[in-house]
């Protein structure tokens, strides 16, 4: 990620690198205005929530396109009000629809207003080629268990040029970081997947590209009402197929069918699985409710067979409707 040792801070997850980030920054850096999005990560979203609960920030959430998209150019207007030290939070991809932000013309943008810049890249790191001597990045997240590394691992890149003090007390460990005793099984494997993860990138990405395009036309052939929540063309984070099946096709029972049938995919987030509160995510960006959503994420070790199989079974569950 041409980021130098000095600027990986190593976490127990995502979650906690988010935290760092966005707390850190408030406490430390005189941050008093955040401009974020409702689709972010709960991760990002509720520990905004609880600094905004303590009045000590303000915070603008941006527009949001059908597909998600964040919109730019209020982005750049509400940066030009000049509403105090702000931070602008907005996650790489989106894990449950997949739909991307330009890092790029958002660090210009936050270069151009001084404003820190913070971004879940949980989604994206070792999925795309992301180099930090290019892209102006303030702090960047990320999570081991999104690359085949263990899971309980993490990181925080803080960019070198900012200072902030550890969130937690304790010991002198990361640099005076962040206390406690390093997990050095977690540090190792989240290197070596990411090591492994870079060297493949591109083949990798072939397939598993080519695993999303194949259910993707094998689902619009078989049921030819169905929609696609967020990008899911080139655009969209090529490991994520949202799919939006029509109501009477796709009963609550579906998820649990095809868990029986022994397919993993999730209603949302699966941070929220085990609740039934619905996707924040495709409320915030008015996805019928009259239709039953789930999220296919696709792994270098998935294959076309796993694909065929996929959607053999959906045949069987949902009832084709004949016109
Ligand atoms: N941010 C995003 C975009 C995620 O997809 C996830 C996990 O799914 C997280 C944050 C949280 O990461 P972790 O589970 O490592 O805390």
């Amino acid at each position: 990620m041409n980021a130098s040792a000095g600027e990986i801070f190593f976490t127990s997850c995502g979650t906690e690198a988010n935290n760092m980030a966005l707390k850190c920054a408030v406490r430390d850096l005189g941050v008093t205005h955040v401009i974020s999005s409702k689709t972010e990560h709960h991760a990002v979203l509720n520990t905004l929530e609880n600094l905004q609960e303590s009045d000590v920030i303000h915070i603008d959430y941006l527009n949001l396109g059908e597909c998600g998209e964040i919109d730019l150019e209020q982005l750049e207007a509400i940066l030009s009000e000049n509403k105090g030290k702000t931070l602008v939070s907005l996650m790489h991809a989106n894990n449950e629809i997949g739909t991307m932000m330009d890092i790029k013309r958002v660090s210009v943008l936050c270069e151009e207003h001084d404003a820190l810049f913070h971004t879940d890249a949980v989604q994206t790191v070792a999925h795309y080629p992301i180099n930090l001597q290019e892209i102006k990045v303030h702090f960047l997240s990320s999570s081991a268990h999104k690359f085949h590394g263990p899971k309980g691992i993490g990181f925080l890149y803080i960019n070198g040029d900012i200072k902030v003090k550890p969130l937690m007390h304790g010991g002198s460990q990361e640099r005076n970081m962040r206390p406690g005793t390093e997990n050095i099984y977690g540090i190792v494997g989240l290197a070596k997947a990411l090591e492994i993860a870079c060297e493949h990138m591109s083949e990798h990405r072939k397939h598993i590209e080519n695993l999303r395009a194949n259910l993707k036309n094998q689902l619009i052939t078989f049921l030819p009402d169905v929609q696609f929540n967020g990008k899911t063309d080139d655009e969209g984070l090529y490991t994520v197929l949202n799919v939006s099946f029509p109501k009477e096709f796709g009963s609550d029972l579906l998820l649990f069918n095809l868990d029986i049938a022994g397919i993993a995919c999730s209603g949302g987030s699966a941070c929220s699985s085990g609740t039934d509160a619905g996707s924040h995510v495709l409320k915030n960006i008015n996805a019928s409710t009259d239709r039953k959503s789930i999220r296919f994420s696709f792994s270098k070790y998935n294959t076309a067979e796993e694909i065929d199989f996929l959607v053999e079974s959906l045949k069987k569950m949902v009832p084709v409707k004949v016109s």
